[in-house]
């Protein structure tokens, strides 16, 4: 079993309804919730939108490898609607976007995944979630 940090954000439609739904996904296709953060209202970060964001950072034991669970919370991205990727770098508007932060204590450095996230240290959004549940 492995232990993973995922933060959660949306900044379109019914955000709380958003974070909920990609929970519940999360939890049928990856596996238990250990520890939930608060949902946090920010401002978009790395671009313009009137559209503010909700946040959450989740605790979440599984049994998938990196690159299978990278492709589980693509999959539940997808299906709940999201089109666009950032493409270098540039961000936008989206109904969820999940991110792996952490996978137990490993370093992976490969062209679709790159844990710890690495940008995670300079994004407020992040990080408070991820206090209220880091242990
Ligand atoms: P984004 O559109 O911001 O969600 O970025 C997704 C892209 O980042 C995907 O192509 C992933 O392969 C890549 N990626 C690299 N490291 C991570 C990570 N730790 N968590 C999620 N996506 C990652």
């Amino acid at each position: 079993m492995h232990t993973v940090y995922l933060s959660l954000g949306t900044n379109l439609g019914d955000k709380e309804q958003n974070l909920l739904s990609a929970i519940t996904e999360i939890e049928r296709r990856i596996g238990s919730i250990r520890a939930q953060s608060a949902f946090h209202a920010t401002e978009p970060w790395g671009f313009e939108s009137e559209n503010t964001f909700l946040n959450a950072a989740l605790r979440v034991e599984t049994e998938l490898a990196p690159l299978a669970l990278l492709k589980e919370t693509q999959q539940i991205e997808r299906d709940m609607g999201r089109t666009q990727k950032s493409v270098k770098g540039k961000y936008h508007d989206r109904i969820i976007d999940i991110d792996i932060l952490l996978y137990d204590d490993q370093h992976i450095n490969t062209p679709q995944l790159t844990i710890p996230h690495p940008l995670m240290y300079e994004r407020d959004f992040v990080l408070i979630p991820l206090k209220e549940i880091l242990v």
